[in-house]
């Protein structure tokens, strides 16, 4: 077993030479050390591998070696993968560098940032411009994919003005999903191969995390269907505004300067993806999700990637609920504002406030439950997630004791 690492420790120091930056190399070095010694610490507790990373980390080595450590031993994939990691990581030291585009830097590793408290600090910043870009600059796609960043900054700028302003399906919300979306990519799993996730796989996911809502009309898809909008016609009452919201973001394409497409080589493939892992966000999916997540968990032969980047896009989409409890409290009082407005639209003549909000959100916290239940036994920050949602389910159970 100590070979294995000895090898596996080579391999990693020879990629590291190859890195262009000594100050970057310096700190993989480091990183190696600490892996080894991790590991060896590892195998001393009898490969006792339960670790408990905290919501809120720096990428820093410890997530690097943890992502691999939490498999089965190094492998070819587990080095593969990590000499993948590695190379992302060289974005890291960009981002220290760079102002992107003149916007603010933030914490976007941190499942804890309080996107409320950014935006009254700072009302005229759109977050979602910050956030989308700092996310792509992080994930390097300039140099994995050619991406263009000219093209990219102007599709961000467009996507960011159609966001209209219901309550909840806002630009905060696609943001806020971007970011989640960006540390679950981040997160340890339990076996190294659900984290093989390819360049455009990563592409495809954040990009969907960013337009997934995009020109939401802040009705939802039954009010939709039931009164024959043009949308529900347009799309033949299937997921049609998840079908609206990725049509409308290729629209802005066909416009050459904002095509970030442009110079992308599986276009097709990627567009697919795109289109299939927006599509996974209609909540009728939600069960669909609940099993698909469940099998991996009994049997992970069943583990497919495609299907799997549309149930994390699934998992960033409604994990405000895993956020701190005084975040998630927001969001909740806001989706029940956005459910207020349709509700009054159905009965225009009785309107009723519908349920009170700790009703609804202890509700909603039961049913998304077991999903994230089943996903924290395959990515490990999904543990954290889905404690913070006991946490805050016993939150609300106690509101609504004191409101009896
Ligand atoms: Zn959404």
């Amino acid at each position: 077993m100590l070979n294995a690492l000895e090898n596996f420790s080579d391999t990693l120091a020879e990629t590291a030479l190859k890195l262009p930056s000594s100050s970057f190399q310096a700190h993989v070095f480091k990183c190696i050390d600490a892996l080894c010694e991790d590991f060896r610490s590892r195998l001393l507790q009898n490969f006792n591998f339960a670790t408990n990373i905290g919501n809120s980390f720096v990428p820093d080595k410890k997530y690097f070696l943890q992502s691999m450590l939490f498999g089965e031993d190094p492998s070819d994939k587990t080095i593969t993968q990590y000499i993948s990691l590695l190379k992302s990581y060289k974005s890291i030291e960009k981002v220290h560098e760079l102002q992107v585009d003149g916007y603010k830097q933030y914490d976007i590793h941190n499942f804890d940032l309080n996107i409320f408290d950014l935006s009254n600090n700072c009302p005229d910043i759109p977050m979602l411009i910050s956030f989308s870009l700092q996310i792509f600059e992080f994930w390097d796609f300039q140099s994995s994919l050619a991406l263009d960043y000219t093209r990219m900054r102007n599709f961000t700028k467009i996507i960011f003005k159609g966001y209209k302003d219901p309550p909840y399906h806002n630009a905060y919300h696609a943001a806020d999903v971007l970011q989640s979306v960006h540390i679950l990519l981040l997160s340890p799993a339990k076996s190294p191969k659900y984290l093989l996730y390819d360049t455009e796989d990563k592409f495809a996911l954040l990009l969907s995390a960013m337009i997934h809502d995009f020109k939401h009309p802040g009705l939802n898809n039954d009010y939709l269907n039931k009164t024959s909008h043009k949308l529900a016609l347009r799309y033949n009452n299937i997921s049609v505004l998840e079908n609206y919201h990725v049509s409308q973001a290729f629209k802005i394409m066909q416009n050459s300067e904002n095509n970030i497409f442009h110079s992308l080589v599986n276009v097709n493939r990627i567009r697919k993806s795109i289109v299939e892992i927006v599509l996974a966000t209609d909540m009728a999916f939600h069960n669909k999700h609940v099993e698909d997540v469940q099998e991996v968990v009994a049997k992970p032969s069943a583990f497919n990637m495609p299907n799997m980047l549309g149930i994390l896009m699934h998992a960033g989409d409604i994990s405000n609920v895993c956020r701190k409890f005084h975040i998630s409290k927001e969001w909740g009082k806001r989706i029940s504002a956005e459910f207020g407005i349709i509700n009054a639209l159905e009965n225009p003549d009785s309107p009723s406030n519908g349920l009170p909000q700790e009703e609804s959100q202890k509700r909603f916290c039961k049913f998304v439950m077991p999903f994230y239940k089943n996903l924290s036994c395959l990515y490990k920050t999904v543990v954290n997630w889905s404690n913070t949602l006991e946490e805050n389910l016993s939150m609300w159970e106690g509101h609504t004791k004191m409101t009896q």
